[in-house]
């Protein structure tokens, strides 16, 4: 089951919210790539997709899919947007595998690795936000987060290591 499905059949139990961790499985090759692809683009933001799959508990990452940021110049700055074209073109790669996008990176240029209030307005449920902090240039804090499913919220996710980014099965 999603986490997401989870939280509507059972939203304010705190015990259960402890018990609960949301994961995502990357290698460490995937999470250099984030990092190298925020320093290649500052002080832009940068973004990109994450493929994979959906296991029981947790998103299991096969592959980053960097694209480009569709703001205008001096909105890049702290407003990341994927363009519709953009991501069709990703699910379309994440087909052709029998995969799905399940997530989403891009990078806060000298500021926190926290999605803002505008991240939060543009995400939808169950994906996961990775956001890489790029300090003067280099990647500084990398987090992941999935939105509450009311919206109200990012909660923070476990970045677990995955031994290989293909061939999972
Ligand atoms: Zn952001």
């Amino acid at each position: 089951m999603h986490a997401w499905l989870t939280h509507l059949v059972n939203p304010v139990n705190p015990v259960y919210w402890i018990q609960w961790i949301q994961m995502v499985q990357l290698t460490e090759q995937h999470l250099t790539e984030i990092r190298q692809h925020g320093e290649r683009d500052y002080p832009y933001e940068c973004c990109g997709l994450l493929i994979g799959k959906f296991a029981d508990d947790r998103k299991v990452v096969i592959e980053t899919y960097p694209i480009s940021n569709a703001r205008e110049e001096e909105a890049k700055r702290n407003r990341f947007l994927i363009r519709p074209d953009e991501l069709m073109r990703g699910e379309k790669r994440a087909r052709e595998q029998a995969l799905d996008v399940v997530g989403f990176y891009h990078s806060h240029p000298d500021d926190r690795p926290v999605p803002s209030q505008y991240d939060l307005e543009h995400a939808w449920p169950t994906y996961s936000y990775i956001v890489v902090a790029i300090t003067k240039g280099s990647a500084d804090g990398l987090r992941s987060w999935e939105m509450e499913s009311d919206r109200s919220r990012f909660n923070e996710e476990e970045i677990a290591p995955s031994p290989a980014g293909r061939g999972l099965g």
